[in-house]
């Protein structure tokens, strides 16, 4: 069972075009800060699962070696950056024959509906996540809300199998401890969002993820026997930070053992 991380960049994806920062100069010639928008690929027992389908999805998965086809797709919610590749998807499937369990929880649905109305015309291709979730690749793999900051609510993915428990929190700010309590203790994998290093000298009330700072002082994610961190925009140079032992960061087609 292998989890491929297919995109790693924020929603602007790096080099951000019009920047022209150290960051995004180093990622324009091929270097290690290069980052595409977020998808991830869960591979097991013969079975492909994307979690979730960004604006690079085309090139991420025309990159791949050998013809692929997901079993199943699963959105987490409906910002660009999370399902503009989910157009071509719906074309796969409209036009060549193509079988793909689309799956988002109930309150994404009427926003996709909204942005690929054409594929909607004949009842909804995207099915309603379970509460219980589904069983794809020997997870059972579950969606739970989390607020998202300034821009409003999210999703994020439980991944679970026997003597396994993962958590995919891309976008996420301020989780109360509640759902922490529930969704995110015991893990053995947390891949977390962070998009900045330090975002202290912003407004709370206009940020929508958690920064590295935060990050390292979540209790849950420092409780995570692994951690990794993703969704990282052009203010994060690894090439100058440090992360703890059993924390890395995720680079564009990473790809973890999970079993
Ligand atoms: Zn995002
Ligand atoms: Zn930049």
């Amino acid at each position: 069972m292998t989890l491929t991380f297919l995109g790693t960049a924020d929603s602007k994806g790096v080099p951000r075009f019009w920047c022209a920062c150290p960051v995004c100069q180093e990622a324009r010639t091929g270097g290690v800060n290069r980052r595409r928008r977020t998808a991830l690929l869960l591979r097991g027992e013969g079975q492909t699962v994307l979690l979730d389908a960004g604006v690079d999805l085309h090139t991420q998965l025309a990159g791949l070696s050998g013809p692929l086809l997901p079993d199943a797709v699963l959105i987490s919610h409906a910002h660009n950056d999370h399902i503009l590749g989910l157009g071509d998807l719906l074309d796969f499937e409209r036009y060549e024959g193509g079988n793909l369990a689309i799956y988002a929880p109930p309150p994404v649905i009427p926003h996709l509906a909204e942005r690929f109305g054409y594929a909607f015309g004949e009842g909804s291709p995207v099915l309603p996540m379970p509460p219980n979730g589904v069983q794809f690749a020997g997870f059972n793999i579950r969606l739970f809300g989390v607020p998202h900051g300034a821009n409003g609510s999210s999703h994020a993915y439980r991944l679970d199998c026997p003597g396994f428990r993962a958590a995919l929190v891309t976008d996420a700010l301020d989780i109360p401890a509640r759902v922490a309590q529930e969704w995110l203790t015991d893990l053995d994998l947390l891949a977390l969002g962070t998009s900045f290093a330090d975002e202290s000298a912003c407004e709370r009330g206009r940020r929508s993820v958690y920064d590295i700072r935060e990050a390292l002082a979540l209790p849950w994610a420092r409780a995570a026997r692994r951690v990794v961190l993703t969704h990282l925009s052009h203010a994060v140079d690894v090439r100058r930070l440090e992360l703890p032992d059993g924390w890395a960061f995720a680079s564009d087609g990473l790809s973890l053992d999970l079993k």
